[in-house]
């Protein structure tokens, strides 16, 4: 059924926690990289004001900053987030403190979207998906939801009846046509009293994909696969076997992956003998670069793509704001556009069903791109935007609060809390 949105975020956040809000925005503020830092004009634009609060310092000639160049002030931005995580965070501290709850909602049959939004470079992948060494939020994800079900899987079992109507839900075609590289997961889990009950174990078949060897079923529709997965080990591969795919569709398109989405499902059915008794998705999603399109030019196909993947970023911003909008005002509710682009299709589920959403917002901290992290702040959602024009001469007195230029904020962890 077409939803707002309203009723869910109102029945959702009512239901599972009085506090809680449908809509996390996560800020997440990359270290400066070598380069960054040999460039020692470059003093960086962010200030974290607290846990919360981010602050924007428009450099002297950037092109925001020109209206107010004829006056005394210099402009300042603030930003209010659910949670701010500085250029020390560890990926397990941004794991522990986003993710993680959702994670177990998402093993209690609720649904859960997390997307990450920021332009090429800002740390979208490295947030999302990490390295071997240093794993981010799916890897962590994804062992933790095996953790949980490990040894309550059932084994070898004919997904087809319960799947075929989702996959035609997903429209591979729509998918294709905005180049995501999906690659979807498929678990089944027992209903956790029967399996006490029988006191137990055992485990899901695994299918293939592609030339991946995994035992067992493929259950595949062009492009986009459910893949019955027992491991983490296999879901990894299937999440390799996705990002091949968008590097090699980037590269026949003569273009970076950057600008494709990758979107990465996990879904989890609980049987009871034959009866569904409850399920649910995990999405993540490393979103294509939000830079604007102005600044590279595109051709033909290339523009349309681009043209595709601005107006997939663009209708989600819209989406957002309608959201936020019904998360502060219950009483006039907002229409939510999500049938207006194929991105935001896939994500009305868990707005509209029962599940919460995250966004994570990445930016560096140069001053160089403060306009396109403006951009990026202003889109960032919840995010409560108070413009101020401060006199230059206190500038002076916040510069010891600047992020060092060892990535550090200047600012310690201890002094951000005690400001709480
Ligand atoms: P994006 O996906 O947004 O284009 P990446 O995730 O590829 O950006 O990050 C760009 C570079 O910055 C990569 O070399 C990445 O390893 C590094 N990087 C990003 N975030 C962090 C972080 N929090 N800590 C250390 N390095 C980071
Ligand atoms: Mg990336």
């Amino acid at each position: 059924p077409e939803l707002s949105g309203l009723s869910s975020i109102t029945s959702q956040s009512e239901s599972v926690d009085g506090s809680e809000q449908q809509l996390r925005v996560y800020l997440r503020v990359r270290p400066f990289s070598k380069e960054e830092l040999s460039n020692n004009e470059d003093q960086g634009c962010v200030v974290l004001e607290s846990t919360e609060t981010a602050a924007l310092y428009a450099p002297k000639g950037s092109a925001t900053m020109k209206s107010s160049e004829k006056g005394i002030g210099q402009q300042l931005h603030k930003f209010s987030f659910t949670k701010i995580f500085g250029p020390e965070s560890t990926q397990t501290e941004f794991f522990d403190g986003t993710i993680k709850s959702q994670v177990q909602d998402f093993l209690q049959s609720r649904n859960a979207l997390v997307f990450s939004y920021g332009v090429t470079n800002a740390g979208k992948t490295h947030t999302i998906q990490g390295s071997q060494k240093d794993p981010g939020i799916l890897p962590r994800a994804l062992d933790a939801v095996f953790r949980h079900i490990s040894g309550r899987m059932y084994e070898h079992m004919d997904l087809r009846p319960y799947l075929s109507s989702d996959v035609q839900k997903l429209d591979p075609d729509q998918l294709r046509a905005e180049r995501c590289a999906k690659a979807a997961l498929f678990s089944l889990l027992k209903e956790e009293s029967e399996s006490i009950r029988n006191g137990q174990s055992r485990s899901s078949s695994s299918s293939s994909i592609n030339s991946l060897s995994f035992s067992g079923v493929s259950y595949d529709q062009t492009d986009l696969r459910w893949v019955n997965v027992q491991t983490p080990e296999e879901a990894s591969k299937v999440l390799r076997v996705g990002n091949r795919n968008r590097s090699a569709a980037a590269t026949k398109m003569n273009q970076s992956s950057s600008r494709s989405h990758s979107i990465f499902t996990i879904k989890l059915m609980r049987l009871d003998g034959g009866d569904v008794q409850g399920m649910s998705e995990l999405s993540l999603c490393d979103l294509a670069g939000s830079e604007r399109c102005n600044k590279t030019r595109t051709f033909g196909e290339r523009l349309k793509e681009a043209g595709n993947i601005n107006n997939s970023l663009l209708i989600l911003g819209k989406c957002i704001a309608a959201l936020r909008n019904n998360q502060n005002d219950r009483v006039k509710s907002s229409y939510v556009p999500f049938r207006e682009s194929k991105l935001t299709r896939l994500f009305q589920g868990v707005f509209c069903g029962r599940g919460r959403a995250s966004m994570i917002v990445n930016i560096n901290q140069c001053a160089s791109t403060y306009d396109e992290t403006l951009h990026v702040m202003k889109f960032s959602a919840v995010a409560k935007e108070v413009l101020q024009v401060i006199p230059s001469r206190s500038l002076e007195s916040l510069a010891p609060r600047l992020i060092g230029r060892d990535g550090k904020p200047l600012l310690s962890n201890q002094e951000i809390d005690g400001q709480h």
